[in-house]
């Protein structure tokens, strides 16, 4: 069983302190060592099949010709120096905009230029199969481009803003004010009662994919609040203790996913506008779910704190004991 949250890895060093070093930077950014992370619309540069691996550039590979100027520095790993660098105006022959704008796109685009088998690929697909660590960059770089792409300017005077800090921050050249990358707080909820679990579907899912409840965190909401209120709004399921579990960041395009364990009070499901179904899964259909046998309900995808959730539940690792399995609840 998967006992790992992709993404939430941690590599040896951020090293902030040289992100306004401007004479460091430049030395790493000529120092053959150093490894470049190319990433082509929110994709990393990728070879292999069932281990693909992260294809890191020299800084003087001629790939790199056509990145943005300004590479990001994520610091150090393996003592080597790692920056990535964002090659997104390349614009391959039958692109094809829709499918990459879907819930998933499993095209891959081969550059021209680049060996054979190397090639840009969704993050989403790639998530199990690549090292923890690079799978941690490729994210967190996909998080900043993600920011830097929908933050262009100066939300205090509207004058356009450049990147700064090697990529951490954005400055407006006009008033002087200093942006910060934006991380959304998502609260993800495993809301139980008895031995029966609460799953829902949004509207355009893949058939047969459910999954836990989630929701964003509001202005002035205590996390505990927001799974609550979400629980309610989207169910009309009550819900009392709420423990913290676990997080995983998830660059669509900015979040991080705080997962709850969640004790309900109710059980009667009244549906909103923002899902389209939800139920009651007892242990034994989430059994059938997570191993893929279940007639009706798809496996979530593993990696995903959801599926996490789901597991460490099933497993007894989190939420309420259940006292008597298989029998109605007492409360
Ligand atoms: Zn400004």
């Amino acid at each position: 069983m998967q006992r790992s949250i992709v993404f939430s890895a941690e590599w040896d060093d951020r090293m902030a302190e040289l992100r306004g070093d401007a004479q460091a930077l430049g030395e790493l950014r000529s120092d053959p060592a150093t490894l470049v992370l190319p990433m082509w619309r929110g994709r990393p540069l990728i070879r292999g099949d069932d281990a693909v691996q992260v294809v890191w550039l020299a800084p003087g590979d001629p790939i790199l010709r056509d990145a943005a100027p300004d590479w990001i520095f994520l610091g150090r790993h393996d003592g080597t120096a790692r920056f990535a660098a964002d090659l997104s105006s390349w614009v391959p022959e039958g692109l094809d905009e829709a499918a990459m704008s879907g819930f998933f796109d499993p095209t891959e685009y081969a550059h021209p230029a680049l060996p054979q088998g190397h090639r840009y690929a969704e993050l989403r697909g790639l998530m199990m199969r690549l090292g923890a660590v690079e799978a941690a960059m490729v994210s967190t770089t996909r998080a900043l481009l993600n920011w830097h792409g929908s933050h262009r300017h100066c939300s205090a005077c509207g004058q356009p803003s450049d990147l700064a800090m090697a990529g951490w921050q954005r400055v407006c050249p006009s008033c002087r004010t200093p942006h910060f990358p934006r991380t959304d707080p998502v609260v993800i909820m495993l809301v139980q009662k008895g031995d029966r679990v609460l799953l829902g579907r949004s509207p355009g899912w893949p058939e047969g994919m459910y999954s836990t409840l989630a929701g964003f965190v509001e202005p002035g909401e205590s996390l505990e609040a927001a799974v609550r209120r979400e629980v309610r709004e989207e169910t009309g399921v009550r819900v009392g203790t709420v423990t913290y579990v676990a997080s995983q960041p998830w660059a669509w395009p900015n979040s991080l996913m705080l997962g709850f364990a969640a004790q309900a009070e109710t059980d009667t499901i009244t549906l909103d506008h923002e899902l389209e179904d939800a139920l009651w899964l007892t242990r034994d259909d989430l059994a059938r779910a997570l191993d893929g046998t279940h007639p009706r309900i798809r496996r979530p995808r593993s990696g995903a704190i959801a599926y996490e959730l789901l597991s460490r539940w099933m497993a007894g690792e989190i939420g309420h004991a259940v006292t008597n399995p298989g029998q109605p609840d007492a409360d």
